[in-house]
């Protein structure tokens, strides 16, 4: 999608710090980093949201593998972490493009806002 800020991303367009990479996915530094770790992993193809993907989508399959590999090299794996996953409006969605937010290296609260 050309207006989409995270295909751009994918298109070294915008330039972004990555993290890591797969053939389906790539995981980068979010701008406005939430903890010591904060990397958005997203599908290289345009998909909105979760809402878009059907049942034989590999997509999440895809995102979770390179979370794993984030989350180890980041050394946050043991220690534990946060994923985050926002939808649409209610959700805060600010970015129509899905991305999984892998939020690391310091003690998460409960109930988030
Ligand atoms: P969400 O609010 O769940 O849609 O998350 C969007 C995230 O993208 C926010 O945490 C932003 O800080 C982050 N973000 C926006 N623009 C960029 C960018 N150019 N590079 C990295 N992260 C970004
Ligand atoms: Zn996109």
């Amino acid at each position: 999608m050309s207006d989409c800020l995270f295909c751009k991303i994918v298109a070294g367009e915008i330039p972004a710090k990555l993290v890591a990479e797969s053939d389906a996915a790539l995981a980068f530094y979010d701008i406005a980093p939430q903890a010591p770790v904060h990397v958005l992993v997203i599908p290289k193809v345009h998909v909105t949201d979760i809402n878009e993907i059907d049942g034989d989508h590999p997509v999440m399959d895809d995102l979770i593998a390179l979370v794993q590999s984030v989350v180890t090299e980041e050394g946050i794996k043991d220690a534990g972490y946060r994923l985050v996953v926002n939808v649409g409006v209610d959700g805060q969605q600010t970015v129509p493009h899905l991305h999984i937010h892998v939020l690391g290296g310091r003690r998460m609260t409960w109930p988030p806002g």
